[in-house]
């Protein structure tokens, strides 16, 4: 695991009050291999290995900032410095058009991102230009649906522009409009004279490039002719719900001078992400990152919070993890992604911790977690709070009273310790130095 030898690597440089240029090579070197697995360009990582050497060796640390802190500091602030800040992205009426290779993600982002401006009380529209592709029309009218927002196409007309033109008008209620292209297989000459006459007819406010996150080191010549051909003004990465952690849209950025708007983490309208830096840093270099995970955490629970005001997700980070927890866990799991991803994300449990567990501590089903609920809906609030309060007579009680049977109350309880145990091991682990920097 890249991200622990990197942990590791750091962690011994702890207690040391100077860092010797050995020390400093050795950081490098687990940083350069997370990125380049990661598909960062080449020269981007020895870029950055540079100014990371020259910067750690160089400069002065602040005084009481131990060597560990003083070199987390420099790789933070010089792949922020690569990477840059997130997209400027107003919350104000604006057209926003979509380009990207077929297959890229530009449909289903367009509709994530109808979604997510909705969510910000805005009122978008998706507009469907792709005349290509069978199916598109379908495609992204559903997703529309699914999103909850205005939606204009036209599959009888064969000319993207007018399309364009017709769905600016048919829009006209809306805040953001959000214009989806057809993609090829590669780039063309086609795609471009195309994409380009759209963009003269639409006149968008800004134009997002959709890049697949395995797309790797081609990312950057693709970025290259879109930026010639219409001009980036920010990118989108997709699929970071797989392996490929998104390092070739870097070169993207890079080459466009732009900068990246959202992440997409899954296929459904609400898996996208605003891009938040130290968050993809700790994804690119393989470690945890507390903060998206307590975003994350608190997005999916502002829609389950309204059952229950009084319940506060910090407290399953903090406190005791009661079944009350685990019951909003499960309730949020679908938006939030399974729980072994969001384990993911937090400092020190990416790092292994969760091989050593077995195989089912984080995994509950669909078909089990409604079980589950069932069950717990025939538990008492003293139960769900105090679970090991619960004793033989009560999982009796239970399982009459939930129509399952013991054995399954008693799964419950054992899946219950398993997660809570989990947790506890991560609330052992404390990363403070890292979240704190993190922070700044
Ligand atoms: P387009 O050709 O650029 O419009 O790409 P689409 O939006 O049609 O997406 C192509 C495929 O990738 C579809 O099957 C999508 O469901 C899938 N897809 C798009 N974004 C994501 C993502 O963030 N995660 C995953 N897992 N799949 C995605
Ligand atoms: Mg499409």
């Amino acid at each position: 695991n890249l991200g622990s030898s990197l942990r590791g690597t750091l962690n011994d440089l702890r207690g040391k009050s100077r860092i010797s240029e050995d020390d400093i090579d050795n950081v490098v070197k687990e940083i350069q291999r997370s990125l380049l697995q990661a598909d960062v360009d080449t020269s981007l990582v020895m870029d950055l290995s540079d100014s990371i050497k020259t910067r750690a060796l160089e400069e002065e640390p602040p005084s009481s900032t131990s060597a560990r802190d003083w070199v987390l500091r420099v790789v933070y602030e010089e792949m922020v410095d690569l990477i840059g800040e997130s997209t400027e992205l107003p919350l104000e009426p604006q057209t926003i058009m979509l380009a990207g290779l077929y297959g890229s993600g530009k449909t289903t982002t367009a509709a994530k991102m109808a979604w997510w401006f909705s969510k910000k009380g805005l009122r978008p529209a998706v507009i469907q230009t792709d005349t290509d592709r069978p199916g598109a029309y379908d495609q992204s009218k559903q997703m529309a649906e699914n999103a909850e927002v205005d939606f204009y196409g036209d599959p009888d007309e064969n000319d993207p522009v007018t399309i364009a033109e017709e769905g600016l008008e048919a829009t006209a209620d809306a805040d953001i409009r959000i214009v989806d292209t057809a993609g090829r297989d590669g780039l063309n000459q086609e795609l471009i004279d195309q994409i380009e006459r759209i963009d003269d007819a639409v006149n968008p406010d800004r134009n997002l490039l959709v890049i697949d996150a395995a797309m790797g080191q081609s990312a950057k010549e693709q970025a290259q002719e879109f930026e010639e051909s219409i001009g980036i003004d920010g990118v989108a990465i997709t699929k970071l719900d797989g392996t490929a952690k998104g390092g070739g849209a870097l070169a993207a950025v890079n080459e466009t001078d732009s900068s990246i708007a959202f992440l997409g983490t899954g296929e459904t309208v609400q898996d996208i992400e605003r891009f938040e830096p130290s968050g993809f840093i700790s994804r690119l270099l393989g470690m945890g990152d507390l903060k998206q995970l307590t975003e994350r955490v608190e997005r999916a629970m502002e829609e389950t919070q309204a059952e229950d005001e009084d319940w506060d997700p910090e407290n399953m980070l903090e406190g005791e993890f009661t079944l009350k927890d685990m019951r909003h866990q499960m309730s949020a799991m679908d938006k939030m992604g399974p729980l072994d991803q969001v384990m993911d994300m937090i400092p020190g449990m990416g790092g292994g911790l969760m091989d050593q567990l077995p195989d089912d501590a984080m995994d509950v089903t669909k078909d089990r977690m409604r079980e589950f609920e069932v069950i717990m809906d025939s538990m008492t609030e003293k139960e769900l709070e105090q679970p090991r309060s619960i004793g033989a007579s009560q999982v009796k009680r239970i399982a009459h009273g939930s129509g399952t049977s013991e054995e399954r109350v008693q799964e419950l309880l054992e899946q219950h310790k398993m997660m809570s145990k989990t947790l506890n091991q991560f609330q052992g682990m404390g990363d403070a130095d890292m979240e704190r920097m993190m922070k700044q």
